[in-house]
C-alpha cells in the first residue's frame, strides 16, 4: 500500500528542472491528483516569506525539493559564490517552511558531489564529510551538505521526517544543453548533433576522457523518489536514525569513462567520426560511483540502462538539436 494518498496535496519544488519535471510526471501516472507547482515569476524561492506564504495557503502534506541552483563542472567553477548562496536561501526557505506548516515527509535532493573527492568507490552514505570536496564543486556540494545536516537537525529536535536523497548524475529530456553550463552528457548530445549538421570529421570532448562518471536516466529517479516517499511508515523510519544522517543513495551502480560515453553518443546519434580531447578543460573527481546497496535493499533498482537512456533523450531533443 502506497504510503501517500492519491489526494495528498504533494508540492514539486523545482517542476521545470530536469528532476522535477521528471517527478511531477511519475505523481501523474500514479494517479496523483494534487501535485503542486509554482514558477520561478509566481514564487521566488530564496524569498523566506513568500515561501512559508504559499505553504500556509496551500498545506502540502508532502514536499519534494528539485529546485536548485546547479551546473556542470564549469560553471560550478565559474560561479561559486552563486552556488553556495543560492542554493543555501532555497532550502533554508523550503525547509522552514516545511516545519512551520507541518509537511509530514520532505524528499531533499542533492548529488553525488556531497561526497569527499577520494572516497572508497562505490561511495557509501557513511563517507559524507570523511575527507576533502572536490574543488570544482565544493561550493554547491556544501550547500548540500548544510541541507542534510539541517533534515537531520529538525528530525532530532522536532521529530520532523525529513529525508535527504543524493542521486548521482542525472540526465534526460528536461536537461540543460547549453554548452558553457550543462553537465557533460546534455553537451555530448548537443556537440554530436552539431558535428554531424556541420559535417565535421571531430567531436571536442573536454578533459582526458579517463574519468568516469555513473548516469541515471531522470524518470528513473523520479520513480526512485516516490518509491522513497510512499515507504511504509516501518521502512521509511529506519532511514532516520538519531546516530546517522537521513541520507540515501540514488543511482545505478555502474559507471562508464568519459571517452565510452562520447563514444555511446556517437553511435547512437551515428556520428562517424573521431573524438578530440582537449585537456585545457578540468577533468574533475576521477570517478564517484555510488553504492546503491541501501536503496537496493529496500526494493528499488534502475531500469534504463545508458544506451537505452541515450536514445530517448535523444528523440526528445533532436528535432531541436538536429534542426
Ligand atoms: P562533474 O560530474 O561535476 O565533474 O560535471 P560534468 O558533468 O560537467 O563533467 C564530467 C566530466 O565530463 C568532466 O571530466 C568533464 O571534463 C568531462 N567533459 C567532457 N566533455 C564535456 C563537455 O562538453 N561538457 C562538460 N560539462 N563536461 C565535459
Amino acid at each position: 500500500m502506497a504510503y501517500m494518498p492519491k489526494d495528498a496535496p504533494i508540492y514539486v519544488a523545482g517542476h521545470g528542472g530536469l528532476v522535477g519535471s521528471a517527478i511531477v510526471r511519475e505523481l501523474e501516472r500514479l494517479g496523483y491528483t494534487k501535485v503542486l507547482t509554482r514558477s520561478r515569476a509566481e514564487l521566488d524561492l530564496q524569498d523566506a516569506e513568500a515561501v512559508l506564504r504559499f505553504f500556509q495557503e496551500t498545506k502540502p502534506q508532502f514536499v519534494v525539493l528539485a529546485a536548485a541552483k546547479v551546473g556542470g563542472i564549469l560553471a560550478n567553477n565559474t560561479y561559486p559564490a552563486d552556488f553556495i548562496h543560492d542554493n543555501l536561501k532555497i532550502q533554508n526557505s523550503v525547509i522552514e517552511a516545511c516545519y512551520a506548516t507541518d509537511v509530514d515527509r520532505l524528499l531533499f535532493l542533492g548529488s553525488s558531489c556531497i561526497y569527499p573527492k577520494m572516497a572508497p568507490q562505490p561511495m557509501p552514505e557513511s563517507c559524507l564529510l570523511t575527507g576533502p570536496l572536490e574543488p570544482t564543486n565544493r561550493a554547491y556540494a556544501l550547500a548540500k551538505i548544510a541541507g542534510i545536516e539541517m533534515c537531520w537537525s529538525y528530525n532530532r529536535q522536532f521529530g520532523t521526517k525529513y529525508l535527504a536523497a543524493m542521486p548521482t548524475n542525472l540526465y534526460g529530456p528536461n536537461d540543460n544543453f547549453d554548452l558553457k553550463n550543462s553537465h557533460v552528457l546534455p553537451a555530448l548530445i548537443r556537440k554530436t548533433a552539431q558535428a554531424i549538421k556541420d559535417g565535421a570529421e571531430a567531436v571536442e570532448v573536454w578533459g582526458s576522457g579517463t574519468p568516469k562518471r555513473e548516469l541515471l536516466y531522470s524518470d528513473d529517479l523520479a520513480e526512485a523518489c516516490v518509491y522513497l516517499l510512499n515507504l511504509p511508515e516501518d521502512e521509511y523510519a529506519k532511514l532516520l536514525r538519531e546516530d546517522t544522517p537521513p541520507l540515501i543513495n540514488i543511482g545505478t551502480g555502474e559507471d562508464v569513462t568519459i571517452r565510452e560515453l562520447a563514444e555511446t553518443v556517437a553511435r547512437v546519434l551515428g556520428f562517424k567520426g573521431v573524438l578530440r580531447f582537449d585537456p585545457s578543460k578540468p577533468d574533475g573527481t576521477p570517478r564517484k560511483l555510488m553504492d546503491v546497496s541501501l536503496i537496493r535493499s529496500l526494493g528499488w533498482k534502475h531500469s534504463v540502462e545508458l544506451e537505452e537512456g541515450i536514445r530517448r533523450t535523444w528523440e526528445a531533443v533532436r528535432g531541436e538539436l538536429a534542426g
